[in-house]
């Protein structure tokens, strides 16, 4: 069974690693996907949002990057996916991941949404914290992959 990933991954953590590692292990598929939402401001383009995923799931051979502008609804019905994985840090993400997977669900029927609870040691983890912490010259090495530390390390020069 195939199952969608779908997300920012503005860029990818290893909390968000985590998750894909842990269900590449019980589904045929996973197709990560990198949500094109051109309102929201972000570190890194889509294509460098890509390519960071791919780098560093590339020793996982049932894991696919792609990505979609649009509804995931719609991305889901082109593509003949009805599993949704999401993960939840804490209570403060339920009441969002929530609403998403009824509306989901709503939009389309055959949807469900399946939840993996974070590893404590990621709880606090989100791509939002990692890029203040960066800006500020914080230490966030072990959080997330030694190249996406690079690629923020980067991007920050210019500014
Ligand atoms: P979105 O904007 O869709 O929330 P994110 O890239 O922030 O995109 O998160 C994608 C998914 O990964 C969400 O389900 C989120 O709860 C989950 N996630 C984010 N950070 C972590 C983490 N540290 N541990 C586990 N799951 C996480």
């Amino acid at each position: 069974m195939k199952a969608i990933y779908p997300g920012t991954f503005d860029p990818v953590t290893n909390g968000h690693l985590d998750i894909i590692e842990r269900c590449s292990k019980k589904f045929d598929k996973i197709i990560v996907l990198v949500l094109n939402n051109p309102s929201k401001k972000h570190m890194f383009s889509v294509e460098e949002r890509i390519n960071l995923l791919k780098d560093v799931t590339s020793n996982l051979e049932n894991v696919h990057v792609e990505s979609f502008t649009g509804l995931l609804v719609d991305y889901m019905k082109q593509n003949h996916v009805e599993l949704i994985i999401r993960g939840l840090r804490a209570v403060t993400d339920f009441e969002y991941e929530m609403q998403m997977a009824l509306m989901n669900n709503r939009l389309y029927d055959d949807a469900e949404t399946f939840f993996l609870i974070a590893r404590n040691k990621y709880s606090y983890l989100s791509s939002s914290i990692v890029k203040e912490v960066a800006s500020f010259h914080g230490n966030i090495t072990g959080l997330v992959p030694e190249k996406v530390e690079m690629a923020i390390k980067d991007k920050l020069k210019g500014v």
